[in-house]
């Protein structure tokens, strides 16, 4: 019977850059091996044993010379297709086993099953069943820190066996061990070539080459010798009598699924989440950049849209077709509370138009109100009935002052919540009489609680008929604003040219402005407009440098993690499986980085809303979708590199990092 050729090599060379020159480690080996032989390979150190058993296993490419595995060539294959190689029929076997430290003992068998795509129940089901077979079923949730060597070194003969292990490659297993934990190991090993398996041992101890029936031996980097031991009996002889039912042929453990990507990608984040939970410290580090910026964006933008929110609030109660005329040349004129220019007989003349439908006076004034021995400065509104609906004042109590009131400049009035309580704690104020300026007035209304721009945060406010303030407490003629509710039917723009018009001419000049509901939302939106950009441009820049902040520090990981990367990919980790892994992990820390801030920004925006009740902070979920996309792009765009960069690794090069 002819025994398969399992792996082949013609006049393999390697060497390595040393300085400007090559140096040739492996000179022209020629080696096969076939399906269920145990070999060992011995030579003294620095023979080349590690770089063969590396060409071997896939880990690492000849200079020159060819290396077939199962008759396929490696030379010309992507390095993906030799991950796969490693993945489904390569079992390595380290001298410092190579455990991953934050995996238990049964996640570390079943690495290379998650790069096999294998479901989760199916990879747990195995992983104990092999530690069990190696008398490790009491320790399976043990970490590799907290297991002797013998034991680390059980748990990773358990790991070359999880896809099957056709090809076991062991490098100087023992090399780490006592004697006691070297010979279960050296056991162990023939049992499982008993089973079928066809294992490679490199080893520069001879007692330990005893073990295997074939002997190669290396010095310098070519094959010396290549003996069998008679002592050790021949796997293919018991073969040859009918026992093949005790040596299955090996083959892939799994059943591909089209699952398995999803598995594999699921896989992928715990072990993102894993790595982050490994290093809480720095993962919160990386994140505050990201922490900060978002919530230092989220939280502005909630504080634009509250303030404009409350004005926009404000002139809708309004209405929209209000006009209101102001003394002075434009608004914010310093001297437009000393201009006299708007009369009552303007108030008169405006009635008369056919597009006014109601015209309304205003005139303010601060005073010392009394009221016994109580005695507070106030301010005191002089109005129209239309006013109170204007400014969106409600009654809680008594009523408002009605025409006649005003023509007969009557001593009424109407006070606000603050009044109400600073002057009548306990008291109903309805009938009761105050002292405004030097002029008694008569409670006729009270206000409920109101958050209208009229009253400014505590300050108590008295409301009384324009015309009694005008003639009673100021001794004055002209009014501070003149309000006008514009007809249905008669555009804004069109009433305005007719007011500037009649007010012209009347005044002779132009010593007035004109502000309507229109033009202040108008720029509203546009301050908000600049405001918003402005945020975003700085938003931008915190953001970019949080991002970067993420970068280096995935970078500084990659580093730090390289030995790990070297492990993953040892055992069949692909290129887009460690791309994945840490982008993964950087969109993650990212995007929980962008939560925590929309987070934060919302506890802080609570606690001064409730210290400071004028400011108000209104959240929209589009700034926070808004915000965890762009926090998500960040991971992605700035995580990219270094994840890349981690993928790209050379196993060897990795896996000799510390
Ligand atoms: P062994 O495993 O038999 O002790 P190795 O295969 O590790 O020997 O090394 C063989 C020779 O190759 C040594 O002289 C070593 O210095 C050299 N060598 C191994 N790896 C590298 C490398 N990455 N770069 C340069 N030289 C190397
Ligand atoms: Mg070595």
């Amino acid at each position: 019977m002819q025994h398969d050729v399992l792996l082949e090599l013609k006049d393999v060379r390697r060497s390595y850059q040393s300085g400007n020159s090559m140096v040739e480690v492996l000179h022209g080996i020629n080696l096969t091996v076939r399906r269920g032989e145990m070999v060992a390979i011995i030579g003294p150190s620095g023979s080349g044993k590690s770089t063969l058993m590396n060409i071997i296993g896939c880990l690492d490419n000849p200079t020159s010379g060819s290396y077939k595995v199962m008759g396929k060539d490696t030379l010309n294959m992507l390095p993906d297709d030799l991950a796969a190689l490693r993945r489904d029929f390569f079992g390595f076997i380290f001298q410092r086993y190579h455990l991953l430290g934050h995996l238990c003992a049964r996640e570390n068998v079943q690495v290379p099953a998650v790069y096999a795509g294998v479901r989760k129940s199916k990879r747990d089901q195995r992983a104990n069943e092999l530690l069990g077979n190696l008398g490790l079923s009491e320790r399976v949730e043990y970490r590799p820190a907290q297991l002797s060597g013998g034991q680390q070194q059980r748990v990773s003969i358990a790991r070359a066996l999880m896809n099957g292990g056709q090809i076991i490659l062991a490098d100087e297993p023992t090399g780490a061990l006592d004697t006691k934990s070297g010979q279960d190991v050296m056991r162990t090993l023939q049992e499982l070539n008993a089973k079928g398996h066809t294992i490679i041992i490199v080893t520069h101890d001879p007692r330990i080459a005893s073990c295997a029936r074939r002997v190669i031996s290396i010095e310098d980097g070519a094959i010396k010798s290549d003996t069998i031991n008679e002592q050790v009996p021949d796997p293919f002889a018991l073969q040859e009598q009918g026992e093949q039912d005790k040596k299955p042929t090996i083959n892939n453990m799994w059943s591909r699924s089209l699952s398995s990507h999803i598995d594999r990608f699921k896989e992928a984040f715990v072990m993102a989440y894993r790595a982050m939970l490994a290093n809480r410290m720095r993962t919160l580090l990386t994140m505050l950049g990201i922490i900060i910026g978002i919530m230092a964006v989220v939280s502005v933008v909630a504080l634009a849209r509250g303030a404009s929110e409350r004005i926009i609030s404000n002139i809708a109660s309004m209405g929209t077709n209000t006009i209101t005329v102001y003394p002075g040349e434009r608004m914010g004129d310093v001297r437009s509370g000393r201009v006299r220019s708007l009369t009552p007989r303007d108030l008169v003349a405006l009635q008369g138009q056919p597009f006014v439908d109601s015209v309304s006076a205003s005139v303010q004034t601060n005073s010392l109100v009394r009221r016994g021995a109580e005695e507070s400065n106030a301010t005191v509104q002089g109005v129209s009935l239309d006013l109170f609906r204007v400014y969106g004042l409600l009654l809680k109590d008594g009523r408002i002052f009605n025409a006649q009131e005003i023509d007969a400049r009557s001593q009424v009035c109407v006070i606000d919540d603050n009044t109400a309580k600073l002057f009548f704690s306990t008291e109903d104020p309805l009938g009761k009489n105050i002292i405004v300026g030097n002029v008694s007035v008569r409670i006729i209304g009270v206000l409920e609680p109101t958050d209208s721009f009229v009253i400014r945060g505590e300050n108590p406010t008295v409301f009384m008929p324009y015309t009694s303030v005008m003639t009673r407490i100021l001794n004055q003629n002209y009014l501070s604003s003149i309000v006008l509710r514009i007809n249905d039917g008669f555009s804004a723009p069109v009433a305005e040219s007719a007011i500037k018009s009649i007010l012209t001419s009347r005044h002779g000049r132009v010593d007035f402005f004109l502000q309507s509901s229109d033009t202040i939302m108008k720029s509203i939106e546009e301050a908000t407009m600049t405001f918003t950009l402005m945020i975003s441009a700085i938003a931008v820049i915190s953001l970019v440098v949080g991002g970067i902040g993420v970068m280096n520090i995935m970078l500084v990981s990659v580093t730090e993690r390289t030995r790990e990367i070297g492990i993953r990919m040892a055992v069949g980790a692909r290129q887009a499986d460690i791309l994945a892994q840490f982008l993964i992990e950087a969109v993650m820390v990212c995007m929980l980085g962008g939560l925590m801030g929309v987070l934060l920004s919302y506890v802080v925006g609570q606690i001064i809303m409730y210290m400071v009740p004028t400011i108000v902070l209104s959240y929209s979920i589009d700034s926070i979708i808004a915000a965890v996309l762009t926090s998500s792009a960040i991971g992605i765009a700035f995580g990219f590199m270094p994840a890349r960069s981690a993928s790209r690794l050379n196993p060897i090069e990795a896996l000799a990092r510390e």
